[in-house]
This record gives structure tokens, C-alpha cells and sequence, in this order.
């Protein structure tokens, strides 16, 4: 079969993140004729999209939808357009099967089948096993069965759209038996000049429960980890066959479980990967010993996501951590001068108040102060996603019906400190974001 695989638009909004999801579904059909196309690093997008499904003239189409909005920004940009010009494009010239995946279709995926009628198929979930399965049953033609294949969108004769079987939890792809991603299927080089656009993952799964977080919907809480050694392998292959030069761990927090952390580091050490990376990091269990061992394996810039500085706030929005384990954690990284460090903050997280905002602010500076320009700060609004604990919140709130989709995003601020919002959100338009 030709696949021709397609990376969603975003309409030009954000700079380019190498679609990491292709690669793995393309390094999983070994056999077929794999061509991949990523319109947001295209000069004129559609127009070179419309030029490589003539060219290829695939049988399938697969179309990944990684997002569905800038989800924590302040002004929220809704990807959805950008899709529907996707599709439409491909549909000018081609008529064959069409089939659509990703994080942000699995999320919302029974409103976006219902809505858009030129799917033909949906993957749910993970992609590499359903997909690989539904272009066997495609390729085997009337012989083949897509309805048979689990975790797969069909549509019924009359057009309605129905999961072939639920996927069951914890019933995710062992790592172990899916090959490494095949970064060969597009070139680095127009996503290398992003500190994060290229991502690698040595694991999948977070045992955390953040309220706000799909991350457990979308790849299950138990960690699924891949051999260390493949990890370098892959890494020093990427260094010395691709020429990359940096990439960021995609991992949801890359220091836990920290053994399977500190395994990877030494193996890339042991292959002599030189790559510097980010990756992100929880601040609880974080030692010297540890980001030594990250530093010499090519770490320049961690990530933390507290999300707020009151202890309040923190255990209401379920992060395993507290403001002393993020004070802690912050003098370990500043003392050590070879980092660069990133931390994400919400605006009015439920719990939040008036003496933690201050605290946050304080702290900001203080950084600001200590690190210069060593240390980026996002304060984010919080998106209401579905299949999270933040969503039935919402609904007990009254902020949302019980149940809503939200494809049409919603975000939440706490009510009895609404005014911090109006307040952060005057300091970042007034900050130009
Ligand atoms: S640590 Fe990250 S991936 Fe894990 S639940 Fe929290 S936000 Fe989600």
C-alpha cells in the first residue's frame, strides 16, 4: 500500500515540532510505500500538500491531529480550521480511504467523526498496533475486515461512526516490540532551530494525576520504558547520521522513575552521544547527584511544571509536590550555574490565593534576579480538558454541562480570585503575549 502520512496544520501559529507520531507510525509498516508530509513547515502549506497527494497518489491517507487549540494560551487558537483545510485539500485529489489520529482526535474523537464526514476511519488512542492493523485489513481489500481491528473509528452504512472496541486500560504498546521511529521520513533540519521542535521519549505513561491532565487518558499511568541502550542508540544514530545538534526528552516527567533516568543518561554517556537536551523534570526527589549526572550527559535547560506556589493550590491541583520541594529544587539548579531553567505557572488554579500569586510573583523575580536570562517563566491559563479530573470539577462548579465535549474550549479560573486573572492577563498582554 502507499500511505501518504500528513501532519495536521496549525495554520502557522507556534513554531514547527517535528511530528515525532509519524515517524513511529511510518517505522510501523515495514512493507508498504510510506511518504510523510508536514504542511506547517511548508512555504505556501496547502498548496504543497495538493502537490504531494498528486505525486504520491497514495491509497490511504492518514492525517495525525496532535492539537486541537493552543490550549493553555492566552488567547486560544483553535486548530480545527487549519484540519478542515487539510482535509478538504487531500479530498480535492483522492478519493481512497481517509484516516485520522492523534492525541487531539482521540480526545474528542466521537464529535469529530460526527462532524466531519470525509473520515473514513479514526484511530483511537496509540496509533502504531490499530493503524498498522487497519492498513493490513485495507491492503487485504474485500478480504480484510477494519471493523475487526480494535481501537479503530468505522462508520456504520449509514455514515454513523462507531468504536470498533474500547481500548482497555492499560492494553497499550509494549515498547519494547515497536521498532524506533523512523526520523529519516522527514528532515530535521526545519525543526532544529526550535530548542524543543525535536522530541524523544524513553518511556510512555505518568503514574502522576495532575487535575487538569489527559496524559493518563491518552497513554495510561503505568510506565512503559524503553531499553536504555535503544535509546542512545537512536540518539547517537540522530547525532552522527541527521545532524542534530539538541532535542528535549518528551517523556512526562523525565526524572521519574529516576533509575530508568539515570540508565538512559549512562547509556547515552556510554555511546558518547553529545546532544544537548531539556527535558521535564519534577522538583520532588530532585538531588545534586542526579542533574550532575544530567549535565554530563548533555542536559543544558530543565523544565519544572509547579503550576502554582501555594501548598494549597498544589495539592488541589494533584502535583506531587510542595513550595519548599520547588524552592529546593530551584537553589540546586541555580547553584549549579550550567543550566538554563523553565517553569510553567497557572494564572487562578483552583486553590489558588491572593499570598501564593504574591509568592509566585516573587519568586519569579527573584529568579529573574539570581538567573537572568537563564530563567523563562509561562503563566498559563488553564484549559479544561476532557477525560480529567479538572473537567468534573468544572461540572460540579457549574461551569460546564456533566459530560460536555469541549471541543469548543472552556478554561477555568477560581471564582473567588477572578480578579488574578484580569490582573495576570494585563501583565501579559502588557508582556506582548
Ligand atoms: S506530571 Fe505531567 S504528564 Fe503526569 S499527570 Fe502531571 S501534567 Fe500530566
Amino acid at each position: 500500500m502507499r500511505v501518504l502520512l500528513v501532519q495536521s496544520w496549525l495554520g502557522g501559529d507556534g513554531p514547527p515540532v517535528y511530528p515525532v507520531g509519524l515517524a513511529c507510525l511510518a517505522a510501523s509498516l515495514p512493507g508498504h510505500d510510506v511518504a510523510c508530509v508536514d504542511p506547517n513547515v511548508a512555504a505556501d502549506p496547502m498548496a504543497e500538500l495538493a502537490a504531494k497527494v498528486r505525486a504520491f497518489a497514495p491509497d490511504v491517507v492518514g492525517v495525525s491531529l496532535r492539537n486541537i487549540d493552543s490550549t493553555n494560551t492566552r488567547v486560544n487558537v483553535s486548530y480545527l480550521p487549519p484540519f478542515e483545510a487539510v482535509l478538504d485539500t487531500v479530498r480535492r485529489d483522492f478519493s481512497g480511504p481517509l484516516v485520522v489520529g492523534g492525541s487531539g482526535f482521540s480526545m474528542f474523537a466521537p464529535r469529530i467523526m460526527e462532524t466531519h464526514p470525509a473520515i473514513d476511519y479514526g484511530v483511537y488512542l496509540e496509533g502504531e498496533l490499530p493503524f498498522a492493523a487497519l492498513i493490513e485489513a485495507l491492503a487485504a481489500g474485500t478480504g480484510g475486515d477494519p471493523a475487526a481491528v480494535p481501537s479503530v473509528y468505522v462508520r456504520d452504512a449509514d455514515g454513523t461512526a462507531r468504536l470498533t472496541s474500547p481500548a482497555a486500560p492499560g492494553a497499550k504498546n509494549d515498547l519494547a516490540g515497536l521498532p524506533e521511529p523512523d526520523f529519516s521520513v522527514l528532515p530535521l533540519a526545519p525543526y532544529a532551530a526550535v530548542p524543543w521542535g525535536v522530541g524523544v521519549e524513553t518511556k510512555r505513561g505518568c503514574a502522576l494525576s495532575c487535575l487538569y491532565c489527559p496524559y493518563g487518558f491518552l497513554n495510561g499511568k503505568a510506565y512503559r520504558k524503553k531499553d536504555p541502550k535503544r535509546v542512545a542508540e537512536s540518539l547517537y544514530r540522530l547525532e552522527h547520521e541527521q545532524g542534530l545538534k539538541r532535542f528535549t526528552f518528551l517523556d512526562s516527567v523525565f526524572n521519574v522513575p529516576a533509575d530508568h533516568a539515570r540508565d538512559v543518561m549512562r547509556a547515552m554517556i556510554a555511546r558518547g552521544v553529545t546532544l544537548s537536551w531539556s527535558a521535564w523534570f519534577t522538583e520532588r526527589g530532585l538531588n545534586r547527584e542526579f542533574l550532575e549526572l544530567a549535565r554530563d550527559a548533555g542536559c543544558d535547560t530543565v523544565i519544572f511544571s509547579p503550576d502554582a506556589y501555594g501548598d494549597g493550590a498544589l495539592r488541589k491541583l494533584g502535583k506531587a509536590v510542595t513550595v519548599a520541594e520547588i524552592d529546593a529544587a530551584y537553589g540546586l539548579v541555580r547553584d549549579m550555574g550550567c543550566f538554563e531553567v523553565s517553569y510553567n505557572f497557572f494564572k487562578n488554579p483552583p486553590g489558588q490565593t491572593l499570598f501564593a500569586a504574591a509568592g509566585m510573583l516573587a519568586f519569579l523575580l527573584r529568579a529573574k534576579r539570581q538567573m537572568g536570562r537563564r530563567a523563562h517563566f509561562e503563566i498559563n491559563t488553564l484549559r479544561v480538558e476532557p477525560h480529567t479530573a479538572l473537567a468534573e470539577l468544572a461540572a460540579r462548579e457549574g461551569l460546564i454541562e456533566p459530560g460536555a465535549d469541549l471541543l469548543t474550549p472552556v478554561t477555568y479560573s477560581q471564582q473567588k480570585t477572578l480578579y488574578l486573572d484580569k490582573f495576570f492577563n494585563l501583565l501579559l498582554r502588557a508582556a506582548g503575549k
